[in-house]
């Protein structure tokens, strides 16, 4: 047997129909693509961080539990006394340990659409239903269609990034509530914006039994560590905790997160700053003859070109050397967006320079 007839008989359908995920190359170019935090730490913190990584054994397995990180996550997460937290690499493992906590058959995810394109993924990868709901023209719920796809599809979970990504807003906080009253599965907020939004429902953990809320270090200038914290009440963390592969926190990212931890200033000071830049480059960007650009809640701006053309204003930016996400596709809500992170006022400077030239 050839090896694709032996992909066909194995492979699941679902999953041969899949691409991988894509992630563009970037080297060479200014990196607006991927929200990530454009500063780095100053000198002498890098040397402390580097010394404080001496000590890490890397010759033994890392704390299975991380039970001194979990312990100040909370703190530094406000997470309620009574709840727990749960670890993953990236809150993209994390999506991943509740979807296949909860796939069986017939069972099913929902989301306002377009979001997170990892709710989607991991749904397909587990083999459970995806139901997008589109949200309204000008990205809010639709909570009539929303109502009325948890009446027919009873999802096992509805993912809400708060803010969304791509579209940049908070939903509406009493849309929200009523979604997690009716829902007669899960609600997992997703809160990777936290930082540049300050709006957040983890105070209501223990109001709603049926509430998770994430949240990760990837957009605060951690990107590289892969850390993301689930926090949710007690006996659910037990229940995913079961899924958890041993050890899925490695020591140095254990360590680095107690380090950073023990600098939250550094870490808010500069989401302060990308707050301040990304309303500069809003009012920069608006002046762009027959642009559209939405209000941010996050370190990203969404904006649409007009008549003009996204697939080639994207391809000119990177040729002149700025790399941000295309989110153009025919028949799709975000037709002629494009997305650019908030980087620094050097970076921001650059792209606008490089958007006016190719407008
Ligand atoms: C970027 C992003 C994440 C981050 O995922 P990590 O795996 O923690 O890096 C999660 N949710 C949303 C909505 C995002 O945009």
């Amino acid at each position: 047997m050839t090896i694709n007839k032996k992909i066909e008989c194995l492979i699941r359908p679902e999953i041969r129909a899949l691409k991988a995920y894509h992630v563009p190359d970037a080297a060479g170019l200014i990196k607006l693509d991927a929200m990530e935090n454009p500063y780095s730490w100053p000198e002498d913190l890098r040397n402390e961080w580097l010394e404080m990584l001496r000590g890490v054994a890397l010759n033994r397995y890392p704390d299975p539990n991380a039970d001194a990180l979990r312990k100040n996550l909370c703190n530094a997460l406000a997470v309620p006394a009574a709840m727990d937290v749960l670890l993953g690499n990236g809150s993209d493992e994390l999506i991943q340990i509740i979807l296949m906590a909860l796939a069986q058959p017939d069972a099913a995810v929902l989301a306002p659409t377009p979001t997170f394109v990892m709710y989607e993924m991991v749904a397909k990868f587990v083999g459970m239903k995806f139901v997008g709901v589109p949200l309204t023209q000008d990205f809010a719920l639709d909570m009539p269609a929303m109502l009325k796809a948890m009446e027919t599809h009873k999802p096992a979970a509805i993912f809400i990034a708060y803010p969304n990504n791509p579209t940049a807003n908070l939903f509406a906080r009493a849309d929200i509530e009523t979604l997690i009253d009716k829902a007669p599965g899960l609600v997992v907020l997703d809160e990777a914006y936290h930082a540049f939004a300050e709006q957040s429902f983890m105070d209501r953990l223990g109001r709603h039994d049926n509430l998770l809320v994430m949240r990760t270090l990837s957009k605060q200038g951690l990107a590289g560590l892969r850390l993301g914290v689930l926090a949710a009440s007690p006996p659910w963390v037990a229940e995913f905790n079961k899924l958890r592969l041993p050890y899925n926190i490695g020591s140095l990212s254990q360590a680095s997160a107690q380090f950073a931890l023990k600098h939250l200033d550094l870490l808010n000071d500069q989401a302060r700053r990308i707050r301040a830049d990304r309303e500069k480059l809003l009012q920069a960007l608006s002046k762009l003859p027959g642009i559209r650009v939405w209000p941010s809640q996050t370190n990203f701006i969404l904006f649409h070109v007009g008549q003009r053309d996204a697939d080639k204003l994207f391809e000119s930016l990177r040729g002149r050397g700025v790399l941000i996400k295309n989110l153009n596709s025919a028949g799709s809500m975000l037709k002629g967006c494009l997305r650019v992170t908030v980087g620094t006022s050097e970076e921001n400077a650059a792209f606008l320079n490089a958007l006016e030239a190719a407008w």
